[in-house]
């Protein structure tokens, strides 16, 4: 019997039952079992049930702990906003990895792990006006999420070898950055085996432009994992293929909850086409393989999604000849042959 683990499955709207179907079809090709849990988050739905909706699907995710979420129509809410608020998720890790092959702007190879304090920082504050010419923000910055954040990014480490770096300007935010960068050395005390080193963050942004080579796992604050995210996607020119895993936690640090998604939306204009580009929902997929320990398997199903793609092997929106069908029975037929060679994983 292969290892089985229960997963949530939050299906959404436009080409999320093709992305769905796709992933299922990847699963079938894994040495392991993913027994998904379907809610049905699509608008439709929303609007027909209205909350009974999200307390099914945080039931779920709680209980099963692990989830993948198709995008979703925003309307008269944002799922991912109330999923984000209801569950507690505090911490998005953002991975962002340059494709050979891919068109990009930026001649070197990227590959980033953004972690980012999903909360404080100046964006919890809107500000107010103080008279007319002036106006002020809060900057908050709490221990609890930002250590949180630090274990989930050395724990990352630990378990693929990476480096750690956290970034902040502690140097003029003294008692905000300065907190989190004293949270993120407490927790780096606790990994004496992750390198870990510290930068400005402006320092920061130039280096991962001229040695990208030098960063691995990156460690920050809400609004500079926010910046950094962005400049990282457009150097790697593919903002459209991303994923992420939104994250929650225990009173212990331990992860509670994962919510992995894809960047992209519904794309109306191709939904049930057969056009749809897999790859962003597959990238989250190897998000929640790792979350789960499932490490050779993710490793097997990035580089085989990867490498296709940089052999040409591409749907439509990436200038390939590919169907939502072909390349996905591309990537499992990849996958099943990089198990069955380790060495190649
Ligand atoms: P979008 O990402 O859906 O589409 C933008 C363009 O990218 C379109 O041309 C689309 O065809 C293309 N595209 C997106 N994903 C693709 C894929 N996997 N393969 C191939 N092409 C792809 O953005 P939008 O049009 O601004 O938004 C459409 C809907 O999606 C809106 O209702 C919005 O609220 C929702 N949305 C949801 C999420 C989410 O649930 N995480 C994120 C963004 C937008």
């Amino acid at each position: 019997m292969p290892p089985t683990y229960k997963v949530t499955e939050l299906l959404g709207d436009g080409i999320g039952w093709e992305l769905s179907n796709a992933v299922h079809r990847l699963a079938e090709a894994l040495p392991i079992r993913l027994d998904f849990e379907a809610v049905d988050l699509t608008l439709e739905n929303r609007r027909a049930r209205g909350k009974a909706v999200y307390d099914e699907a945080v039931a779920s995710v709680v209980a099963n702990k692990v989830a993948l979420k198709y995008p979703t129509i925003t309307a008269e809410e944002s799922p991912n906003a109330v999923l984000r608020r209801r569950l507690d998720l505090s911490v998005i890790h953002r991975p962002v990895t340059t494709i050979p092959g891919v068109p990009t702007n930026f001649r070197r190879e990227l590959d980033l792990d953004i972690v980012r304090i999903a909360t404080g920082g100046t964006y919890d504050d809107p500000g107010r006006m103080i008279g007319e010419d002036g106006a002020v923000s809060l900057r908050i910055v709490e221990r609890r999420p930002v250590r949180e954040a630090a274990r989930y990014a050395f724990t990352l480490a630990r378990k693929t070898g990476k480096r750690v770096t956290s970034a902040s300007k502690y140097t003029v935010q003294k008692a905000t950055d300065g907190l989190f960068q004293a949270v993120a050395q407490e927790v780096a005390v606790q990994f004496p085996e992750v390198p870990h080193g510290t930068e400005l963050f402006d320092a920061l942004l130039g280096k991962v432009i001229m040695a990208p080579e030098k960063f691995q796992i990156v460690l920050v604050l809400n609004e500079y994992g926010d910046f950094l995210s962005d400049m990282a996607c457009g150097l790697a020119g593919s903002l459209g293929i991303g994923a992420s895993a939104n994250l929650g936690f225990d009173a212990s640090g331990v992860v509670r909850v994962a919510l992995f998604d894809a960047a992209h939306g519904t794309a109306p204009d191709i939904a049930g086409k057969n056009l749809a580009n897999p790859t962003a929902i597959f990238l989250a997929l190897v998000l929640l393989l790792y979350q789960i320990g499932e490490i050779a398997v993710a490793q097997a199903v990035k580089n085989a999604t990867l490498d296709l793609l940089r052999r040409g092997v591409r749907t439509g929106d990436l200038g390939g000849t590919e169907s939502t069908d072909s390349f996905t029975a591309a990537v499992a037929s990849e996958v099943t042959e990089r198990l069955a060679a380790p060495v190649l994983s």
